[in-house]
């Protein structure tokens, strides 16, 4: 029988062990943690019960499609994707319907409703031309590459943006700067830098605001339940506790993995973890090391959750408080390392949508600014320095005083993130999207020296966050099945 060994069981390490057991693989996952899931995880306390990591589902269909009937879950469409306050008083609502966005936009900042027109347009065109390609192939494989549909596509490159940032880009096309930042901020949805990073990445923009924002009615962590419980009844193996050591190779191909508790023989071998935690500890490589050093991270984030003892009605299950100086605020986290006086703030709500998550009366606030990689800063000095300012900026904007609603707080900060899900520096999505070249930087789904050592997760190709993780499953699957043809 083939046996194949998975390290991790972040969201994308156990897709690809359904997708493999499918193939009639016998599949072991082995985790550090006593639970699945890596970033995608939970807590509760004292009636409240919060998703820790990821709070923005898009492509749904990714999931659903690794599911059998009795392991699907409901997940809502909604109706505003984000409710945007700004310190000048303006408050935007997100609506997904493209017609009500555009008159809210109108009513509140004056924006034609051709401008965002063409915005939107012009991220469903980026789409097309570039999602084949950059998000659900693989970049690495000729075969991948050269197909007609690619070829047709090089026409459409002029027309992708890449030369000029997002932000010049947005800047040119909707010229009014409440909208800009707006539009900006998706440069975070990948931990970059809008300054910097090309005006391509508008094409996250297109998930939202045209393929739809969704929640599970369970909230996030529901993913993981459904996904882990679906692994385990096609046979996956689950490891827990076992942390591995080593991958183990001999004349160029794999031959299984190390842990504490032995060696397990398998004809391949899958990678979920960090990448640099994988040359540096699995599979020790200096050359590689030196090549991913050089790569910029992305962001990584502080959070505090708070439980809160009222109810707010002006709030919504997404909602962003805007810094004043934007440009400023990435210049902190890009360049000085460090988080500004003024951070924009990002508060999800989960109680909003699914009423269990708090007792009755109450909201689940999770509060988190994006904070700049780890690089050995006095986190508890930042930490309590950004409480306060966070504080001072929800009561300034929301005309409240939020302490005494607090009821409880924990707090998850970048030296969390790398310990307990090894990423490198903390970052949420790997490295940064921040050139135009990073998609081609981005370490291949497959060692290209040793056969049978495949990789996927949000530090490798096609990159971070829950779409494209899932991604990387489905195209390290499909290499593996061409493979076996
Ligand atoms: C605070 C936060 C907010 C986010 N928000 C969003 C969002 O709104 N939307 C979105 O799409 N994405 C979001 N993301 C990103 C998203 O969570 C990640 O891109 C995705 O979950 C990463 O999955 P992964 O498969 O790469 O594995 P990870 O989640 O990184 O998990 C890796 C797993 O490997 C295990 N491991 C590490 N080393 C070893 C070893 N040596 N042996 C065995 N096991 C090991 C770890 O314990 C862990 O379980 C967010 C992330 C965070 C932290």
């Amino acid at each position: 029988m083939r046996r194949v060994a998975i390290i991790g069981s972040g969201i994308a390490g156990i897709a690809v062990a359904i997708r493999l057991a499918r193939m009639s693989f016998i599949v072991d996952v082995f985790e550090k943690a006593s639970t699945p899931g890596g970033k995608v995880a939970e807590f509760q306390q004292q009636g409240f019960r919060f998703d820790m990591g990821p709070s923005l589902f898009t492509l749904p269909e990714l999931v659903d499609e690794l599911l059998d009937e009795e392991y699907q879950f409901s997940y809502d469409k909604l109706e505003t994707i984000t409710r945007y306050f700004y310190e000048d008083g303006t408050q935007i609502n997100a609506f997904a319907d493209i017609e009500k966005f555009a008159q809210e936009l109108n009513s509140k900042v004056s924006i034609p409703r051709k401008r965002l027109l063409k915005h939107i347009n012009k991220a469903a065109f980026i789409y097309r031309n570039t999602a084949p390609v950059f998000l659900f192939s693989s970049i690495h494989r000729i075969k991948d590459l050269w197909t007609f549909g690619n070829l047709k596509r090089l026409f459409a490159l002029p027309g992708i943006n890449a030369l000029k940032s997002m932000h010049k880009t947005n800047e040119k096309v909707i010229g009014e700067e409440h909208l800009v930042q707006l539009f900006d901020r998706y440069a975070t949805y990948n931990g970059s830098n809008p300054y910097r990073a090309p005006g391509t990445l508008n094409v996250i923009s297109h998930l939202e605001h045209a393929l739809g924002a969704y929640f599970p009615q369970n909230g996030m962590r529901t993913i993981i339940n459904s996904l882990y419980e679906q692994a385990k009844k096609l046979g996956v193996k689950f490891h827990f506790n076992e942390e591995v050591c080593s991958v183990v190779s001999k004349k160029k191909h794999v031959k299984g993995v190390g842990t504490k508790g032995g060696f397990y023989s398998s004809n391949m071998v899958i990678s979920d973890v960090d990448i640099y935690h994988f040359y540096s500890r699995l599979l020790p490589d200096s050359k590689k090391l030196r090549k991913l050093k050089k790569e910029e991270r992305s962001t990584s984030a502080l959070i505090f959750y708070w439980g809160v003892k009222r109810q707010f009605p002006e709030l919504d299950l997404h909602n962003i408080f805007f810094s004043q100086n934007y440009r400023e605020e990435f210049d902190f986290l890009f360049n000085k390392k460090q988080l500004s006086d003024d951070p924009t703030v990002y508060l999800f709500i989960s109680s909003k949508q699914n009423e269990s998550d708090a007792p009755s009366g109450c909201e689940n606030w999770f509060v988190m600014v994006n904070a700049p990689e780890n690089i050995g800063q006095d986190w508890s000095q930042l930490i309590e320095k950004t409480r306060q300012v966070v504080i001072s900026k929800l009561n300034r904007m929301l005309g409240e005083n939020i302490e005494q609603h607090i009821l409880f707080e924990q707090i998850l900060d970048p030296l969390q993130i790398e310990e307990r899900t090894g990423s490198y520096h903390g970052a949420l999505y790997g490295p940064s999207s921040n050139s135009r070249f990073s998609a081609f930087n981005r370490h291949p789904n497959f060692h290209r020296t040793i056969g049978g050592l495949y990789f996927v997760g949000g530090s490798v190709h096609p990159g971070g966050g829950i779409p494209l993780c899932l991604s990387s499953a489905k195209i390290v699957a499909r290499i593996i099945q061409d493979k076996e043809d």
